[in-house]
């Protein structure tokens, strides 16, 4: 996520804020009703949905979890991994009971998978085999992460829940439409890489209808982009040799409305010890505004425990050079340390991320390894979210939640953020507004639409000069309250806006982090 360094812009719609209550509540008059049966959602109309096979407002919450929770913060074991000489790409364990073993397969094999009567959601994880891939590919000249994703999941029905060669449809500017796909996968997953679906409007609403998803025997196909990049035109350094070690974890049912998630944190600062974090109470307003933000989700924050790292991974990480974030530098070294073996969130506070290359206009405050995260293979390169420690404790901050003028609130929505990533969601809209997350009950900002008209040839699909840059969809761009040109207040817009942030979800996005397999 980013910051705007200078946000002037941001604070010219204040008031408007407190207009915006949280997400809509069911749709029923209060009187007595027929259960209407259902095959989707568009069957039963209104704020309704469907829900193994009926037509309810919401599904059932789970009897452990009213949101928003009281998080327990406690000190945890110090991890104890010595240092290594070069780079570590390891393959990493489940530490899911049931977890199906598909084995060590080279790109292009085939193999199968359970999926058992009940199941609301599958997570793929493949971990790539003894350097077996390269790193990146070029595609049309950009280098590209040689990223590990299925190119087909098909469900025991035939029905493809994941294509990675669909073909996308366009929305009305032209830009690509993720909406109508029964997956989605958005890249950046060199060496390992983890796929859950359902994560679209169409996956979703199938396997909530249904009552979860269909059960039997699925096929999968390994795949990663170097093997696709054979066939492309444009594309040089694909092969086929990649090799990766592939693991399914399904989620059980029953579908439901809250859930519960841990946190596991490691403190790699010169500033800071997780002993002294774990008495600090700028702690206690962080994760209980973490729980505040989470909860909008449905989610309630449990565990929050706090780890330190061996002394040599304090001096090295404490500050983290994010300048390139490919497999052997030092963000995703850094992750390979976060071995609590538990399902939860991998999250790494640090004194500072740094750039050399600079934007000179948003700063970054918070990083994830993948999207989603492993949730329940910790240690692997893409395993962790980042944040910096740098606001904890800064500002004022008073008895209301207050982004723009606490240091800790504003932390704790980063962290929200960054979680969000790992369970699974992408950015409403992403900085350049030509690419959109697969959810339609998000709003979009697009730039052909929404940038001023007088930036709109900047935008980044039209910018034919090299030395300019693309407009950025800063919040004010981002602002009405309809489904397009807005967006700005939303937990996962791309940008941390001051003024407009107020960590909004959807159901469909709420939905997604509740189905991911670090929820219980
Ligand atoms: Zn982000």
């Amino acid at each position: 996520m980013r910051r705007r360094i200078a946000p002037s812009v941001a604070l010219a719609l204040a008031g408007a804020l407190a207009c915006r209550g949280g997400s809509g509540g069911g749709g029923g008059d209060g009187g007595p009703a027929a259960v209407t049966a259902c095959g989707a959602a568009t069957d039963c109309g209104g704020a309704l949905v469907c829900v193994d096979g009926s037509c309810v407002d919401r599904a059932p919450p789970a009897p452990s979890c009213t949101p928003p929770s009281r998080p327990s913060i406690s000190l945890g074991p110090p991890m104890t991994a010595s240092e290594p000489v070069t780079c570590t790409t390891p393959v990493r364990s489940s530490v899911h009971p049931g977890t199906q073993l598909l084995g060590e397969l080279r790109v292009g094999q085939e193999a199968e998978f359970q999926v058992p009567e009940g199941s609301w959601s599958v997570t793929i994880v493949s971990q790539e085999v003894a350097a077996s891939a390269p790193d990146e590919i070029q595609l049309d000249g950009f280098p590209i992460p040689n990223s590990v994703v299925p190119a087909e999941v098909r469900a025991p029905d035939g029905r493809v829940y994941y294509d990675e060669l669909a073909s996308v449809p366009e929305d009305g500017d032209g830009y690509p439409d993720f909406t109508r796909l029964l997956g989605y996968y958005g890249g950046f997953t060199p060496t390992s890489g983890a796929l859950t679906i359902p994560n679209t409007t169409p996956g979703l609403d199938l396997a909530r209808s249904a009552g979860g998803l269909p059960a039997g025997t699925w096929r999968l196909t390994v795949n990663d982009y170097a093997y696709e990049c054979q066939s492309m035109s444009g594309c040089t350094g694909g092969g086929g040799s990649g090799r990766y070690d592939v693991r399914v974890i399904t989620r059980p049912g029953p579908i439901a409305s809250t859930g519960t998630l841990d946190l596991d944190v490691y403190v790699a600062s010169l500033e800071l010890t997780a002993a002294q974090a774990a008495r600090d109470p700028n702690m206690d307003r962080l994760f209980q505004r973490v729980a505040s933000a989470l909860g909008n989700a449905g989610l309630c924050l449990g565990r929050v425990v706090l780890h330190d790292l061996p002394e040599w991974a304090r001096q090295r990480y404490a500050s983290v050079n994010i300048d390139s974030t490919g497999p052997c530098d030092p963000l995703s070294q850094l992750f390979t340390l976060a071995e609590a073996q538990t399902p939860s969130i991998h999250l790494f506070l640090v004194d500072e991320l740094t750039v050399t290359e600079g934007d000179t206009q948003f700063q970054i405050v918070g990083i994830d390894g993948s999207i989603p995260g492993p949730s329940g293979v910790p240690g692997t390169v893409n395993g962790g979210a980042v944040v910096t420690l740098g606001d904890l404790g800064q500002g004022r901050c008073g008895s209301a939640p207050d982004v723009a003028g606490c240091g800790t609130d504003r932390l704790a929505y980063i962290v929200a953020h960054e979680a969000s990533h790992w369970l699974g969601l992408y950015h409403t809209t992403e900085r350049s507004g030509t690419l959109f997350d697969p959810l339609a009950d998000t709003a979009t900002c697009a730039c052909a639409a929404c940038a001023p008209p007088s930036e709109r040839a900047r935008c980044a699909d039209r910018n034919t000069d090299p030395s300019q840059e693309p407009t950025p969809m800063i919040g004010s761009y981002c602002a009405d309250d309809a489904r397009t040109c807005a967006g700005a207040s939303n937990l996962m817009f791309w940008l941390l806006d001051d003024a407009r942030s107020n960590g909004s979800l959807t159901p469909e996005q709420a939905e997604v982090m509740r189905l991911n397999p670090a929820v219980r």
